[in-house]
């Protein structure tokens, strides 16, 4: 229970009904104490409130699954970011900035009895020009003047103030009703998440000729298994399920990978719209390399396609069954030149022909897996900044020196780390930040990213 993750398990563990993209994620935010949990509770109909009358009291748990009329959404209480290992409490606008970031609606809780604070206000600004639905909800109207004096709440330009009970049920209908309005059908933020336990999804990528249909065909082999019998998976027509491991796979969008379209005009176009499809609909990659030729430029261009797409990688060298110990010898060379920006990605050196090492691609991509999925606790996070931070802290530039405050991983699929800071931290410093995270932590075969927020 150290772990205060500030959006745990913000992609929810499960999507929806069968054929439904990964469930739309509310984030409730305001001011400690206006009533955040409160609400929360409402929305999951608990009757023993968690709440407590401590302001900023840590909750153990930020994010729930809630459902109501029928449909399904994840809320996160923001209430449960305002204490973190360091002590150091986020105001009320960063959380609300995070949590537009991470969410497809935002709630705004305002306490009706107080009206709008100046902290209020600045939240205002930033969910304005947001761009995304924001509930405004005017809390502890537990009678008809409260009510009525919430209607003052107009001024804030958020749209009509939702005057709510949040203790005592009043008004909650009618606010619940707008959630589910501007409550979009399936989540913009929380990424593709499919079925737990399905097949995962990969993505077979690589420029013409490296040997992706001769791949996809002895992988396939005799191993390919029925449809049906995976019910609740989505998939199109043009991907296919291919068991390896003693597991089934979905290789996505290899209709392109058969069809051989690549001699045609505009090949590389299309090539490169493929890849990105493929990117789209899946979890992890693998980067299919001709290691008999050098590595091109176009190599490069599909790798980086994965890293920018946020996507598990696994780079594949084929046709180990050419190379020579020459060969061999100027492809360590040309790999550590040209791919040092993917020195994580897991490795293999495969012959699609002969089927050499082609079992080493499920571990690879399990290994590459388990990383874009892994959560690093707060507390942990922060334990081991802090160290990092205290032996090599950041330069002094122009008599300024930022200081990290606190970080914490935002989400996974793939690792995305916020870290609160005084001051623009260099990019230099940024590189030197991931290079740690990934020395103390691994990520092995998953890219991750690393933001940075400001804090005058
Ligand atoms: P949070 O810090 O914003 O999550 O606020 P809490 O949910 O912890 O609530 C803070 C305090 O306000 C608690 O004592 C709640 O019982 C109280 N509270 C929450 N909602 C209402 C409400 O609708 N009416 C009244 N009168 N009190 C409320
Ligand atoms: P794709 O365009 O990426 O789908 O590549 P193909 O699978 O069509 O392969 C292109 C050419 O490379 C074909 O002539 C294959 O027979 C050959 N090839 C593919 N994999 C291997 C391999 O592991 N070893 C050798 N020697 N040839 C291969």
């Amino acid at each position: 229970d150290e772990d205060r993750a500030l959006v745990d398990g913000l992609a929810p563990d499960e999507s929806g009904a069968a054929g439904t993209g990964p469930v739309p994620v509310v984030a409730i935010v305001g001011r400690p104490n206006v009533g955040k949990s409160t609400l929360v509770n409402r929305i999951l109909r608990r009757r023993e409130a968690v709440v407590e009358d401590v302001p900023g009291v840590t909750r153990d748990r930020v994010s729930y699954d809630a459902e109501w009329a029928g449909r399904r959404f994840t809320v996160v209480d923001t209430g449960g970011w305002s204490i973190d290992a360091t002590g150091i409490h986020l105001r009320v606008a960063e959380q609300a900035e995070v949590a537009v970031d991470l969410a497809d609606v935002v709630v705004f809780v305002v306490d009706a009895k107080v009206g709008a604070t100046d902290d209020d206000e600045a939240v205002v600004k930033l969910l304005r020009r947001a761009g995304k639905p924001v509930i405004l909800v005017a809390n502890k109207a537990d009678d008809e003047r409260t009510e009525t004096d919430a209607l003052t709440l107009w001024n804030l330009g958020l749209g009509e103030p939702y005057a709510v009970s949040a203790l005592h049920g009043r008004g909650s209908g009618d606010f619940l009703d707008r959630l589910l309005e501007v409550l979009p059908a399936t989540s913009a933020v929380a990424g593709d998440r499919p079925v737990e336990g399905g097949p995962r999804r990969v993505a077979l990528i690589g420029r013409p000729n490296v040997g992706k249909s001769s791949l996809l065909n002895k992988l396939a082999g005799t191993t390919r298994v029925v449809v049906d019998d995976l019910a609740g998976t989505t998939r199109d027509p043009v991907d296919e399920l291919i068991e390896l491991g003693g597991r089934p796979w979905i290789f996505v969008d290899t209709a392109g990978i058969r069809r051989r379209v690549h001699q045609t005009k505009g090949a590389d176009f299309y090539a490169s719209l493929r890849t990105q499809t493929a990117l789209e609909k899946a979890e992890v990659a693998i980067v299919l390399i001709d290691a008999e030729s050098s590595i091109t430029e176009q190599d490069i261009r599909v790798v980086q396609q994965v890293i920018d797409s946020g996507r598990a990688l696994v780079l594949a060298f084929n046709k180990w069954d050419l190379l020579d110990a020459e060969r061999r010898y100027y492809l360590e060379r040309e790999i550590e030149r040209e791919f040092v920006q993917v020195s994580w990605a897991p490795r293999v050196n495969i012959s699609a022909r002969t089927g050499r090492h082609t079992d080493r691609l499920v571990p690879a991509l399990e290994v590459a897996l388990d990383s874009w999925d892994q959560r690093i606790p707060t507390a942990r996070l922060n334990a081991f900044l802090g160290e990092v931070v205290a032996a090599h802290p950041h330069p002094v530039r122009g008599g300024k020196q930022p200081r990290i405050l606190f970080a914490t991983q935002a989400s996974t699929r793939p690792p995305r780390f916020v870290i609160f800071a005084t001051g623009f931290i260099e990019a230099g410093y940024r590189r030197f930040l991931e290079r740690k995270l990934r020395e103390m932590f691994g990520f092995e075969g998953s890219p991750i990213e690393l933001s940075v927020r400001v804090r005058e």
